[in-house]
């Protein structure tokens, strides 16, 4: 339950939002531009606006840029499917997620579910629990978790050849991926992952907002720093590098997981 601002400039699929949405509970207030969104959000600040990225009178993203100077209120973002630099420039630009048009009822709903919760996060602290492994961001170290009775734990040895021209040194090397010594039966105890600084500091961006789908390029700024907004193909790297380290299966991540040209999202 919560008060959702919806703009949208298209009456139909507005009325259509706003009845569904009233039906689960909410109080929903409703705008057709940009101007009165930015009115009726500060006269009655909502705990989630659903934003059309194409209003009549301006950019949805300067709709974001407006809010985001006063509110960190969640923003999902409506947009057609033809628009994917526009839903990359709108988390960019500040907001939480996208649900692409034509979309369904459940899909949003879904997506209201997931920034809701985030709108009051849990302080993670230091400790993150991914898969089997515990996360101590503090201590900078990765303990296995005891086994789980599925014992589905995959261990998986890094491919020669996967190191990134830069690549980091000591101790960050194939042996923090895998169970050390595994016999042929594979049934020792993993030796706990060690990640290189990298690693750390993506793992860090990405916990840092559970669920929020962060853009690649603002992973790259966050983690690289300015100037590595187009290498995508080092962060995928990376980021196939922390599934292998600590992902239940790193071939099915549930934990890390990619929207494929948009950018990456942790799962609790
Ligand atoms: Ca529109």
């Amino acid at each position: 339950m919560g008060r959702i601002l919806i703009v949208e400039d298209e009456p139909q699929l507005l009325r259509a939002m706003r009845i569904n949405l009233r039906s689960r509970g909410h109080e929903v207030r409703t705008a057709a531009d940009g101007a009165h969104a930015l009115a009726e959000a500060a006269g009655h600040p909502p705990d989630i606006v659903i934003l059309d990225l194409g209003l009549p009178d301006m950019d949805g993203i300067d709709v974001i840029r407006g809010l985001r100077g006063w509110t960190r209120v969640p923003i999902i973002v409506l947009s057609g499917r033809t628009s994917g630099p526009d839903k990359i420039a709108a988390l960019d630009a500040g907001a939480d997620d996208y649900v692409t048009k034509p979309f369904s009822v459940e899909e949003l709903l879904a997506r209201i579910r997931a920034v809701g919760r985030r709108a009051t996060p849990a302080e993670h602290g230091p400790l993150v629990t991914i898969g089997h492994h515990q996360v101590d961001f503090a201590a900078r170290a990765v303990t296995v978790l005891p086994a789980s009775a599925e014992g589905t734990r995959t261990a998986s040895a890094e491919p020669a050849g996967a190191e990134p021209a830069g690549a980091e040194p000591a101790g960050a090397g194939p042996a923090g991926a895998g169970p050390a010594g595994a016999g042929p039966d594979g049934d020792i105890e993993p030796s706990p992952p060690r990640l290189t600084p990298t690693e750390w500091r993506l793992l860090a961006v990405l916990v840092d907002q559970p669920g929020k789908l962060i853009s690649s390029r603002a992973l790259l700024d966050q983690v690289w720093g300015p100037g590595h907004a187009d290498d995508t193909s080092s962060l995928r790297l990376y980021v196939n590098r922390l599934r292998r380290k600590l992902e239940p299966d790193p071939s099915r991540p549930r934990h890390l997981t990619t929207e494929p040209g948009m950018g990456y999202r942790y799962q609790p």
